[in-house]
């Protein structure tokens, strides 16, 4: 039976729980242990599906179709565990099951309450599957004393006392800030902060600490003091260059050690890091350095697009070069010319995006780059725009378009080469949507098989002609105007196995111009960039030297 860590923050959020859960994770994995990694999400949406990425940062997809929050990404990334649907869970989510179950009678008349109705949906949930791994760790999303994260601090609480003694520990990730005039590190909102904790019956058996500087034995000693954990496991974590480094300098600190001895083994193997040793030395060695153009509209944040990013840099790391992102609003090439924006760049990149805002921009973005010769990679919506640059430019279709365009604007403007997908096939089972549905879960979403077309670039990239890749759409690539956009040079080398869906459009005109309708950036690691990201940075590396 697993082992459970439970990781909750304080003082202020976004301090890095969710990689330090993710590092821990890997360093677990290299004294030979399984692990699974979890987020538990305190606010009100059922999933994040339905948030904006400049709200929240990216959805990340799993396999099974599952809408996440982008910490599962840094768990998938470190770890190379697929996520699963019941790897995250929200409020809105428990919420919505205990409201389901109590409408069916489920509780036979019982006044339904936070305790223990809510605190047993969340404690079932964390116990899924806890008989596959050796160490689960749950991240508790927000910070200790939010009111909505009450539930879940109370959850884990009775979670670590109805299971065995020493069978769950506690992670805790504070703040040191620094004071420049007194030139101290502040330990007082770490104690505050576990004086909250302690008061909801938690005490941590682990202080990680984010601090500029490396923490002096004093204000370790006084940490231990005061918040009652032993010094050893009082863990320093300083900004990193790379995100990569995390596991071997949490190593370093005595993290895994610290882990470990709050469950009291002892016998734990030496930890084998030289895959992280081995990406640390080229992220921090490289020959070169290659500027990719990423095109998007969410570009004010760049949590955004973090699984692209993150893929870029894994390329980067497979051909040991720096990649230097531009981040280009879409929206600028509405009223300028992209050559101004483009002109330096190695690559271009157009990821997904919903609705028309800025699509008009990566369609000129397409443009630029299929005139002049300049690797693309469409991903999702950066397919369906570079479809309709050349519906538009060469197949001689000059109102294409596409459906979601329309439908935001109330009334039909555009001949939709791409079209709402309303019905689709999953295994053996067809999948269908009205119009009229809810919003939230309705898309194609999840891990898909694909048949490439023997001969074609994705198929030389990819090595193979199958491949399953993660979707998260709605709108989809019309079949019937294949002959005309491959007379127009844009060659459909990518399908559903049904034959009906366009999954992959490049050109073989061109030095590198591909658009997929899946998002493979979920499924690139940094010990194994993914064949799209690693062929693209490699051709965007060739274009460096030719500059
Ligand atoms: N908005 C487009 C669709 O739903 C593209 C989605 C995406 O890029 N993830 O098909």
């Amino acid at each position: 039976m697993a082992r459970f860590i439970f990781i909750t923050g304080g003082v202020v959020s976004s301090l890095g729980k969710g990689l330090a859960s993710a590092a821990l994770g890997a360093l677990l994995q290299a004294r030979g242990y399984s692990v699974r990694l979890r987020k538990l999400d305190p606010y009100l949406n059922v999933d994040p599906g339905t948030m904006s990425p400049l709200e929240h940062g990216e959805v990340f997809v799993t396999d099974d179709g599952a809408e996440t929050d982008q910490d599962l990404g840094h768990y998938e990334r470190f770890t190379g565990v697929a996520a699963r649907k019941t790897d995250s869970i929200s409020s809105g989510r428990i919420y919505s099951n205990v409201l389901k179950k109590e409408r069916r009678g489920d509780y036979l008349g019982k006044t339904i309450q936070v305790i223990p109705h809510v605190t047993n949906e969340i404690k079932d949930f964390i116990k899924i599957g806890e008989d596959e791994v050796d160490f689960m760790l749950c991240e508790i999303g927000g910070t200790v004393g939010d009111i909505e994260g009450l539930p879940f601090f109370e959850a884990i609480r009775q979670f670590s006392q109805d299971k065995p003694r020493g069978q769950c520990i506690f992670m805790h990730l504070t703040l040191l800030p620094f004071i420049k005039a007194s030139g101290e590190l502040k330990t007082k909102p770490t104690q505050h902060s576990v004086k909250e904790l302690r008061s909801i019956g938690i005490a941590p058996d682990i202080l990680v600490c984010r601090s500029q500087g490396p923490i002096p034995q004093k204000e370790r000693e006084k940490l231990a003091l005061f918040c009652n954990v032993r010094p050893e496991a009082v863990i320093a974590a300083q900004d990193l260059k790379s995100i990569y480094e995390a596991p071997l300098v949490y190593h370093r600190e005595g993290l895994d050690q610290a882990v470990l001895y709050a469950f009291r083994i002892s016998s734990a193997p030496c930890p084998a890091l030289t895959v992280w040793e081995d990406v640390a030395d080229r992220i921090y060695n490289p020959e070169g350095e290659v500027n990719v153009a990423l095109v998007g509209k969410y570009t004010q944040l760049e949590d955004s697009y973090k699984s692209i990013t993150e893929a870029l840099n894994h390329g980067g790391i497979a051909n040991r070069v720096r990649v230097n992102i531009d981040w280009v609003d879409a929206e600028l090439f509405e009223s300028e010319d992209p050559a101004p924006h483009l002109e330096g760049c190695h690559a271009i990149l157009v990821p997904g995006g919903f609705g028309e805002r800025g699509t008009e921009g990566k369609i000129k973005a397409a443009e630029f780059a299929r005139t002049r010769n300049i690797p693309y990679l469409g991903i999702c919506l950066g397919m369906q725009t570079a479809v309709i640059e050349t519906a538009r430019n060469v197949a001689g279709f000059a109102m294409a378009g596409s459906e979601e365009f329309n439908h935001e604007a109330g009334k039909k403007r555009f001949e939709t080469v791409v079209y709402h997908l309303k019905e689709w096939v999953q295994g053996n089972h067809k999948v269908e949507h009205k119009a009229d549905d809810d919003k939230g879960g309705t898309m194609r979403l999840g891990a898909y098989d694909a048949v490439l077309m023997a001969g074609s670039r994705v198929a030389e990239v990819y090595c193979n002609t199958a491949i399953k890749e993660r979707h998260r759409h709605r709108y989809e690539v019309d079949i019937k105007y294949r002959d005309k956009l491959e007379d127009g040079g844009l060659k459909f080398t990518g399908m559903s196995p049904d034959g009906r869906l366009p999954e992959i459009v490049e050109r073989a005109d061109h030095p590198w111009f591909i658009g997929v309708q899946f998002h493979p950036e979920f499924k690139s690691r940094p010990f194994e960039p993914h064949p799209l990201f690693k062929d693209f940075v490699r051709t965007a590396k060739d274009m460096s030297r030719l500059v």
